[in-house]
């Protein structure tokens, strides 16, 4: 089977092809209900893959093509980056189909984000998806991103059963699989991480998206500071944090680099501890760590002492598939093609709140 998968629920603007073990159109007849394509892969854990085992990977995924809107200043404007996706779909969409070697006529099906997101991005998407469904006579799914973010994951470490860390832009949450349905143990009271990280990025001075700057100038710094931390059971809150850091730099009494340090130490050890007492609860002992923060080297190595120490093991998103990316809506679309018959064009609405529980869970 083979899918065009479509993001859009942010900042980028994405296409990519993916297809499964059974191969492309003239495979696709007997490829329903088949299982995970996960029996042909070599088991790829931590954030060390060896070429032999990305290559395997990088069969299923023909093209992954995007293109992120970047705000002049300030934060993300939803008009504008809903325009940058109208102004960028067309040459991404024929990109992806380039690199992939293939025509529109040789895919299966067509998979989008349909939430949750910000409502005029997710809208690009989804009128993409649906005009190109509708000339190709294409079968449509609507894929959750949240999802999108945990099965690629899952796909790309051959974990099996892991609880999530999920921390990006929009969201942050600690998730596990458990009686038919992705749950959400524990997650943000407030604002999500990588949201702090670009806000306090903001007071900076530091153009968005600011956590790759922040982890740079964290590596400087000296002294740690005292800041509030806020872990409720399994949730989190960051906008205290936030609000203490932003204060006491505008106050100019501070370095920079050891506001960055300190806000990332006390941030990230709130997201270990939460995700800690997740898998103590679940009796799980395998963690995975996906979404745009996952980029992060510190967050990677405290979430890989944490699991080490429990005598489990952390299994970390290649980074070129931790950000908003389509292969990851593209392979959702896989998932849910095999399994599931195609969304009516009536029943893809974008639903900008829609959670991962509200999802039944078909192909696991
Ligand atoms: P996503 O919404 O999943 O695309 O993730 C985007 C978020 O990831 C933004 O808030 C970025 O600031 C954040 N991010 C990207 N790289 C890093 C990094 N190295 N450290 C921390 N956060 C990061
Ligand atoms: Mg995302």
């Amino acid at each position: 089977m083979r899918c065009l998968g479509i993001e859009s629920t942010a900042h980028t603007f994405g296409a990519a092809v993916m297809e499964d073990e059974a191969g492309g159109k003239a495979a696709a007849s007997g490829t329903r209900n088949t299982g995970g394509v996960s029996a042909s892969h070599e088991p790829q854990g931590g954030s060390e893959s060896t070429d032999a085992e990305r290559s395997v990977r990088d069969e299923e995924v023909l093209s992954s093509e995007k293109d992120m809107y970047e705000p002049d200043e300030g934060g993300i404007h939803p008009r504008e980056a809903a325009e940058h996706h109208y102004a960028k779909s067309l040459d991404v969409y024929s990109n992806a189909l380039r690199q992939a070697g293939i025509e529109v006529e040789e895919l299966d099906c067509i998979a989008f984000s349909q939430g949750p997101g910000m409502p005029p991005s997710l809208d690009v998407g989804a009128v993409v998806a649906r005009s190109l469904a509708l000339k190709h006579n294409l079968p449509i799914y609507g894929v959750n991103h949240i999802l999108g973010h945990i099965e690629i994951g899952r796909l790309m470490t051959d974990t099996e059963d892991p609880v999530v860390l999920y921390v990006s832009g929009g969201n942050s949450q600690v998730v596990s699989y458990a009686g038919g349905r992705y749950r959400v143990f524990g997650e943000t009271l407030d604002i999500a991480a990588g949201n702090a990280l670009d806000k306090l990025a903001r007071t900076l001075g530091i153009p968005h998206p600011g956590g790759p700057e922040i982890e740079r100038l964290a590596k400087e710094g000296e002294e740690l500071l005292e800041l509030s931390y806020v872990v409720k059971g399994m949730d989190f809150s960051f906008s205290g944090l936030l609000t203490e850091a932003q204060r006491m730099y505008e106050k100019g009494d501070v370095r920079k680099e050891d506001l960055c340090l300190s806000f990332q130490e006390h941030m990230y050890a709130m997201l270990v501890e939460a995700t800690e007492r997740a898998m103590a609860h679940l009796d799980r002992d395998e963690v995975l760590l996906t979404g745009g923060v996952a980029a992060n080297g510190r967050l990677r190595e405290m979430l890989e002492t944490m699991a080490g120490e429990r005598g489990g093991e952390a299994f970390l998103v290649p980074s070129e598939y931790a950000t908003d990316n389509a292969a990851m809506i593209a392979w959702q679309g896989i998932n849910r093609a095999r399994n599931e018959e195609p969304d009516r064009i009536s029943g893809t609405e974008i639903m900008s709140e829609w959670r991962p529980e509200e999802v039944k869970v078909t192909w696991r």
